[in-house]
């Protein structure tokens, strides 16, 4: 019995192992690595495992880091079942059909710039047909446990990380012995808007657990309501519109939800809010039919107003008209509209008619990665380029640290407290921070082994 690290070890993206016991295989996650362009594609490109010797995939949730290359399963021959929690299998719907659809527009764009040079065209990773191939195996679970090959059981707990999120208990069995490894890989933090707290595991012999934030500590997520309420004050008082780039999922309903607390509290005035990505509003539509696995908060927000996710101060803007009028408008408002690190999207268009406005604010609430827009901002940068044109920063620039859907130091240490598990393998992590972690854990005592693997490494069990 053995666990095959295949990628998301010493790097936040590009998650997927490789589980065998009893001659069966088992994958966890298949995701897409992300970061510079050349070694991301070659690294999604070659298949680290035969997939037609694969029994099943258990999926953890629907960040692209994690189901990200799952079409490319179907492109390959694999045919067996990817089991997902129900919720998670919704989304997965949603992001992998837009996951091919980027695939198949940039590679278009690619081949129309550089037809001419006559260099050979390329291919998308996966297409849209591969997306729908490998939609149609997934098969929706709810937090239980269920035998996905012979002599792998998986329990599916409660990750609190984003909705339909889930961490994964395997039981293997192999000639009489028996193993449990619990993968805590992403867990979420306590006192998150939505989702429900992560849930403990019990009697685990190796805890592969995500490093993340393995030297970090974040503001504490309650502070939320109050680092947002400050800035949409401030930005309201002087006549300014607030922009927020945010991810088409979870954030961006996080947002919603910290908005509908404080407007129902009276601490804001009702201004409003702009929802402006087709994507967030599909996403939006199937956090709306998932109440079910929502937490309390949530509940007792619904009780009193209504209808949290889709209050009548909230607009989606869906077609392009709608999305300019808002772009275009000079009244103070709430804009939430994607990518999260304005990359690409509408974002882009409301900075580029709002980055120049001192009475503006651009509000930051998801992590911003080394070398873009987003980052760059952050960093105070006077002049940013957008669409080949370069603009003047005006606008006030905020980041909000309470909103992490990720464990920190504290809260990664607390889990191996309450887990005592035997071993400890960290992942998901880049190596200083997870380096930290391990320090952290062996100083305490709290495992009788920390393991680091590299990308290929082997874990026997
Ligand atoms: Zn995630």
């Amino acid at each position: 019995m053995r666990i095959q690290f295949l990628g998301g070890v010493d790097t936040v993206t590009g998650t997927k192992y490789l589980i065998e016991a009893n001659g069966s295989k088992v994958l966890r996650d298949f995701g897409l690595f992300q970061g510079r362009r050349k070694e991301s594609r070659e690294l999604n490109e070659a298949m680290p495992v035969d997939v037609q010797a694969v029994d099943a995939v258990v999926l953890s949730h629907a960040h692209i880091d994690h189901c990200g290359t799952i079409p490319m399963l179907a492109k390959h021959g694999y045919d067996n079942p990817i089991y997902a929690t129900r919720v998670t299998r919704d989304l997965c719907d949603i992001m992998l059909k837009d996951a091919a659809k980027i695939q198949e527009q940039d590679a278009a764009y690619l081949n129309q710039k550089t037809n001419r040079k006559g260099v050979e065209p390329v291919s998308p990773l996966f297409t849209m047909e591969d997306a729908e191939a490998a939609l149609k195996l997934f098969k929706g679970t709810g937090y239980e446990t269920i035998t996905v090959a012979p002599g792998i059981r998986a329990s599916y707990i409660e990750a609190g990380h984003i909705l339909g999120s889930a961490m994964n208990v395997f039981t293997l069995r192999e000639e009489g012995r028996e193993v449990r490894v619990g993968v805590a890989v992403d867990l979420g933090r306590r006192n998150l808007p939505i989702v429900r707290e992560p849930e403990l595991m019990t009697d685990i012999d190796l805890l592969i657990m995500e490093s993340t934030y393995g030297d970090r500590v974040h503001d504490d997520a309650k502070e939320a309501d109050d680092q947002l309420c400050e800035v949409v004050q401030r930005t309201i008082d002087r006549g300014g519109k607030v922009l927020i780039p945010s991810f088409a999922l979870e954030r961006a309903q996080e947002v919603i939800f910290h908005l509908a607390s404080l407007y129902s509290e009276g601490r804001l005035p009702e201004i409003p809010v702009y929802v402006d990505s087709p994507m967030a509003d599909k996403i939006t539509q199937v956090f709306h039919e998932s109440m079910q696995y929502m937490n309390e908060e949530f509940h007792e927000l619904q009780a009193k107003i209504g209808d949290v996710m889709r209050p009548d101060w909230v607009t989606f803007t869906s077609s392009v008209e709608a999305s300019k009028k808002v772009t275009s408008s000079k009244d103070p408002c709430i804009v939430i509209a994607a990518s999260g690190m304005c990359e690409y999207g509408r974002i882009l268009h409301h900075l580029k008619h709002g980055i120049e406005n001192e009475r503006n604010t651009v509000v930051m609430v998801g992590f911003q990665a080394a070398h873009t827009l987003g980052r760059r901002l952050v960093e105070g940068q006077e002049e940013v380029r957008i669409f080949g044109d370069t603009f003047k920063r005006e606008a006030e620039v905020r980041s909000l640290n309470a909103f992490s859907a990720h464990a920190d130091r504290n809260d990664l240490l607390d889990y191996v407290r309450k887990v005592r598990p035997k071993r400890v393998c960290l992942t998901h992590g880049e190596s200083s921070q997870r380096k930290a972690l391990a320090e952290a854990i062996q100083a305490e005592k709290l495992a009788e082994e920390v393991i680091q693997p590299g990308r290929g490494d082997s874990v026997d069990l």
